[in-house]
């Protein structure tokens, strides 16, 4: 029912130029098309199909009953930064103390926070480009320039040192550099980070935002290092964000953490405390555990998903019209779908562009992709692999099917 009185909402200039996620869009309309009857698949959403192990709802649970269901501590218990002092040494060999450790609602609220808390009006961020979505538009609802760097498919997907340089200017604040990367699930080894680094060295006013999140979503022995690691010189600049959402298959319980210079976290925990306060006391209890406890189910998930990732990228490889690049982790493929633009199909329309291609596969292919142009890279599109492989076998054979039946280029 509509409201009988006309709304005059305006809504603050500061978001005029965001728009809603592409990404919840297309999740959106594949929810509407289904509930038509229609028989979605849908590739678009970024989160595991696995649950959340029972060790870490048990110990979610236990400590509910424990009475640990109100306020903590602004950026977390002592236990929870224990943990994550405890993971971020044993898995990354970095060390800090508890003033240096931020946990909030979200991987997404620490960079938030880091944004909010570091950015003035014109401070320029480098993003290498295909980006995650967030990033820009964090980075602009709190008043920075992100600088979007093209990183194609031939470069691996990763930012190379000299478009680094060139990128910098005295405005530049920070470099985010996520891997393995969501979208193109390329990861930077360490030799992929050494030349980076390096020009870092010589850049003293630029940070650097490094976003874990998949590290351990990775494939054929790849060795994730995280840059403040491998350059201790950087430490005192870098912030390492990570959380459980992905590795632990925890979207729901809303819980990353990040650890930095204290000056930073202090000026994050500002931010945190006039918008959410402290996350969730029962998601940090579960974090611990997710944390602490067995991790021998990460590796037999990962094998999981690389079989995936094998099926999606040969089946949309071999489709005339795309190619996919392998990537080394996360649980995405990117491929380039310059081939069928300008096609036209049995509908008698031109496919124009990455995101006419995406809307005609949902429309006439029942499969939900998001196109590269909502990562900042037009003429690919994100198929996300986080699902079975009989859903991944009938997508793929979809939309193989429809690209057959694409007339040649107009
Ligand atoms: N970083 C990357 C690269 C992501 O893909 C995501 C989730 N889509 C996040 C951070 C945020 O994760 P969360 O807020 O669930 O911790």
């Amino acid at each position: 029912m509509k409201d009988a009185v006309a709304s005059d909402f305006r809504p603050a200039e500061r978001i005029e130029s965001l728009g809603v996620s592409e990404i919840l869009a297309i999740g959106a309309r594949a929810a509407k098309l289904r509930a038509t009857g229609r028989d979605i698949v849908s590739l678009g959403a970024g989160e595991p199909d696995f649950d959340t192990p029972d060790h870490i709802k048990r110990a979610a649970w236990e400590a509910m009953q424990r009475g640990e269901t109100k306020y903590t501590a602004l950026t977390g218990t002592a236990a929870l930064k224990t943990a994550i002092i405890g993971k971020f040494e044993r898995e990354n060999g970095l060390t800090f103390e508890p003033s240096q450790i931020i946990a909030s609602t979200g991987a997404k609220q620490v960079i938030y926070n880091a944004m909010m808390a570091s950015l003035n009006p014109g401070d320029e961020v480098i993003i290498p480009t295909p980006y995650w979505v967030t990033y820009s538009d964090v980075v602009e609802l709190c008043g920075g320039v992100p600088v979007l760097v093209p990183c194609a498919a031939e470069q691996g997907f990763r930012l190379g040192a000299d478009q680094l340089r060139e990128a910098i200017t005295p405005r530049t604040r920070w470099l985010m550099l996520n891997s393995p990367s969501n979208p193109s699930g390329a990861a930077y080894a360490a030799e992929h980070l050494r030349p980076l680094l390096d020009v870092l060295l010589e850049a003293p006013h630029v940070w650097l935002m490094v976003d874990d999140m998949y590290e351990h979503i990775v494939y054929d022995g790849f060795r994730h290092v995280t840059p403040a690691a491998l350059e201790p010189a950087l430490k005192g600049r870098t912030l390492t964000i990570n959380g459980v959402s992905k590795a632990y298959a925890m979207t729901g319980w809303r819980l990353g953490y990040g650890g930095g210079p204290e000056a930073l976290v202090k000026a994050m925990s500002v931010i945190q405390s006039q918008s959410t306060s402290a996350p969730s006391s029962i998601a940090q209890a579960a974090a611990i555990a997710a944390l602490d406890g067995p991790q021998d189910f990460l590796a037999d998930r990962a094998e999981a998903f690389r079989l995936r990732r094998d099926l999606v990228v040969a089946a949309l490889d071999a489709i005339p019209g795309l190619a996919c690049r392998t990537p080394e982790g996360a649980f995405y493929a990117f491929a380039e779908c310059d081939g069928v633009i300008g096609r036209r199909t049995p509908e008698g329309r031109i496919l124009e562009t990455d995101r006419d291609f995406c809307a005609w596969l949902m429309e006439t292919a029942d499969v939900a992709v998001v196109p590269g142009t909502a990562f900042g890279l037009p003429g690919h599109f994100r198929v996300s692999y986080a699902t079975d492989t009989e859903t991944l076998k009938t997508a793929m054979a979809r939309i193989a099917a429809a690209c057959r039946t694409l007339g040649e280029p107009a």
